[in-house]
């Protein structure tokens, strides 16, 4: 999996999926969840097609969305882009189950954090395998092992989520811009130089 922070053109495609969307930066950066969401188009080659589809960002989920376009099956859930759910900087793909959740210098960090720890910290993305996280045996004591494990995965996916809303309004708030911004101007707004990666993920742990 590969990210970019530049415009998605038709090289930009996904690996091992024949869709892909074509432009994401139609999408805005919800100031709420820090998700996006939007009208966005996919295409696939063979045969070819285009799908106009929608995003949405975790608060309007639950919404109802009878009459919306399907989304290809080559998706394993309908989200095409996201952004990086530590720094918040950096449009990274999405849509499949071992899409990472980070970009290339905060998924070192986090891996780092977790071998350190030998627990999952910071999870890389939503499969349990992305952290070897597999059960050893069907031994009782092996079984709660792996659930404990897994739950804590589960709580540290929610703490990064809610991680990810809050450094995404930061720097909404730092641009002025209240409500929900076009992705496109959020990527241009967000600053060249590369942020303290550690005090970030200082700022991060330490956040309940
Ligand atoms: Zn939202
Ligand atoms: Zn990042």
């Amino acid at each position: 999996m590969s990210e970019t922070n530049s415009p998605a053109t038709a090289e930009n495609r996904a690996e091992g999926s024949s869709a892909q969307w074509l432009e994401p930066h139609e999408l805005l950066v919800c100031a709420t969840c820090g998700g996006l969401r939007g009208p966005l188009t996919l295409w696939r080659d063979d045969p070819p097609h285009r799908y106009q589809v929608l995003q949405h960002c975790p608060c309007t989920q639950d919404s109802s969305h009878a009459n919306e376009t399907a989304w290809p099956r080559s998706f394993d859930f309908p989200e095409a882009a996201c952004l990086c759910r530590a720094c918040g900087r950096v449009l990274l793909r999405s849509g499949l189950r071992w899409c990472v959740w980070l970009c290339g210098p905060c998924k070192d960090l986090a891996r780092a954090l977790n071998n350190r720890y030998g627990r999952v910290l910071v999870p890389i993305g939503r499969h349990s395998l992305m952290h070897n996280l597999v059960l050893q045996s069907p031994a009782p004591s092996a079984v709660d092992t792996f659930h404990a494990a897994l739950m804590r995965q589960v709580s540290a996916t929610d703490r990064l989520r809610a991680w990810q809303s809050r450094v995404v309004r930061e720097l909404l708030e730092r641009n002025g811009w209240k409500g929900n911004m076009p992705l496109q101007q959020y990527l241009d707004a967000v600053p060249d130089e590369a942020p303290d990666y550690d005090a970030l993920f200082s700022r991060m742990l330490a956040t309940p």
